[in-house]
């Protein structure tokens, strides 16, 4: 999952890129307006937090401009204007969420979760599978098997990978999309990395729950192998 995080204090945003990157999102930085307007509207994020006081352009304008764009992505407004009526023109510029400061950053991420999965279609409150359930907290998978859970160890860019095609199964996704959605803007990507990682995640959950489409990509397997 990536996200843009637009946050013009910039120790703030190191400290919230760096919880959010430890919780497995790949995470893009911008500290004003115009750069976040033209980040939201360029590339692929799977949610947007969005601070409102910001230089050049303010946070509640950006908004604006994404949605009359077309620009769908979740927004979570994280700012230190927590007022109810401040919380109503959020909502009524497009935002999906809002945040005061000072908040807990379990909380940014249990909204985020949220935002993201609803915005994937998955109803549930965990994501799972085929027999395959995620623990997002641990970033960890686990097999069901009868009514034991066994737990399968996954890296930072296994449990990315897996985290976002699991929450679209049966979907089929091409490499680059894959790369976009795994990896943040600044990343080195070799070509064929995902690749590596698609097939180190069939050897830990077995080789059938990943599949193949030749010439198009690759899709969680919908059914239980
Ligand atoms: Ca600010």
């Amino acid at each position: 999952m990536r996200l843009l995080l637009v946050e013009d204090d910039k120790a703030l945003s190191a400290e919230v890129a760096e919880q959010l990157e430890r919780h497995g999102f790949a995470v893009d930085t911008v500290f004003d307006g115009v750069e976040a307007a033209f980040m939201g509207e360029s590339e692929p994020y799977d949610a947007i937090v969005l601070d409102l006081g910001l230089p050049e352009l303010p946070g509640l304008d950006v908004l604006k401009q994404w949605r009359s764009k077309q620009i769908s992505t979740p927004v979570l407004i994280l700012t230190a204007r927590g007022a109810w009526h401040e919380k109503v023109d959020g909502f009524r510029a497009g935002a999906d969420d809002y945040l005061s400061k000072p908040f807990h950053v379990e909380e940014l991420l249990a909204r985020l979760e949220a935002l993201i999965r609803r915005s994937k279609g998955v109803a549930a409150a965990q994501i799972e599978c085929g027999g395959l359930m995620l623990d997002e907290a641990m970033q960890r998978a686990e097999q069901v098997v009868g009514n034991k859970k066994i737990p399968v160890e996954l890296t930072g860019i296994e449990f990315r990978l897996l985290r976002y095609m699991m929450l679209q199964p049966g979907r089929i996704f091409s490499e680059s999309h894959l790369l976009e959605h795994v990896y943040d803007y600044d990343s080195e990507k070799e070509s064929n990395v995902i690749e590596v990682y698609i097939s180190r995640l069939r050897k830990k959950l077995g080789k059938e729950r990943i599949l193949t489409r030749r010439g198009q990509g690759y899709l969680f397997n919908p059914e239980k192998p």
